[in-house]
């Protein structure tokens, strides 16, 4: 997955003439005796959380202070950067650690289990303006770093199949400041942009209700009877071919995404 979305990323910033993105996973500090992060399900992340630095260090810099025995984390200091990636000023994406480690305690109370498992953090270099930030080196994110996090944004969103509100900032999540007035706005615009008229949403935790769809789209004849068998995955390829996915017979996030909106028109 990491390497897919470098790819993807690559291919959309050659025309933007945008730096190209970076592994940092082999080149920012690293601490072995550091806490170990969770590990998590790649494909159950829920969503990307976006940060602002709150200083004018850099992401390498930023990643010396998570592994150092001072750092505010955790005693003793944390195994890597608390990010997944990471948005320098000049508008380079930087991969910062495997995307299975769940590296940041955003303190989410709203949600239930463990929030460190579900989202994908993103950390943008610099000191933004916001409720609380009272440094007179406070400054804006540049158009840059907006434009890669945008990217970085529509590369994840297509390949978990996200929609628009799955994007937070982590004033979302009990820190106001973060990731500043400005990247707030751009995150609660696309946010809103979502909230025009949402039909009902299906939910296909079960095999039942995922036959029933095939059988309302006219993809399976008969009952849904809870039995995932031949027929069941044949219908699923045609429907698969049809909406233009992956005719892989596997009910993954854009199937269901696809489906869901099928259903809807
Ligand atoms: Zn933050």
């Amino acid at each position: 997955m990491e390497l897919d979305i470098l790819k993807r990323l690559t291919l959309i910033n050659r025309p933007l003439k945008m730096p190209q993105p970076v592994d940092g996973r082999k080149s920012l500090a690293v601490n072995r005796d550091g806490r170990k992060w969770k590990i998590r399900k790649v494909k159950e992340l829920k969503g990307m959380v976006w940060h602002q630095e709150l200083g004018w260090g850099s992401v390498e810099a930023v990643a010396r202070y998570h592994t150092s025995k001072t750092s505010h984390l955790c005693k003793g200091g944390a195994e890597s950067i608390a990010y997944s990636f990471a948005i320098r000023r000049n508008g380079q994406i930087v991969l910062c650690n495997d995307l299975k480690k769940a590296t940041w305690s955003q303190g989410y109370k709203g949600r239930k289990g463990d929030e460190n498992a579900e989202f994908l953090s993103v950390m943008f270099e610099g000191m933004f303006h916001g409720v609380h930030v009272t440094d007179s080196s406070a400054g804006e994110p540049n158009d840059k770093q907006i434009i890669a996090a945008l990217t970085l944004w529509q590369v994840a969103k297509e390949l978990w199949g996200w929609e628009e509100n799955d994007l937070y900032g982590h004033y979302h999540m009990g820190k106001p400041a973060c990731p500043g007035d400005t990247l707030q706005k751009v995150i609660d615009s696309i946010r809103v942009n979502y909230t025009e008229e949402k039909p009902t949403t299906y939910n296909f935790s079960l095999v039942k209700d995922r036959q029933q769809a095939l059988i309302d789209l006219g993809f399976l004849k008969g009952n849904a009877d809870g039995i995932w068998g031949p027929m069941s995955k044949g219908a699923l390829i045609k429907c698969q071919s049809k909406l233009g996915l992956v005719a892989d017979g596997v009910w993954g996030p854009k199937t269901a995404s696809a489906i869901n909106k099928s259903l809807q028109t």
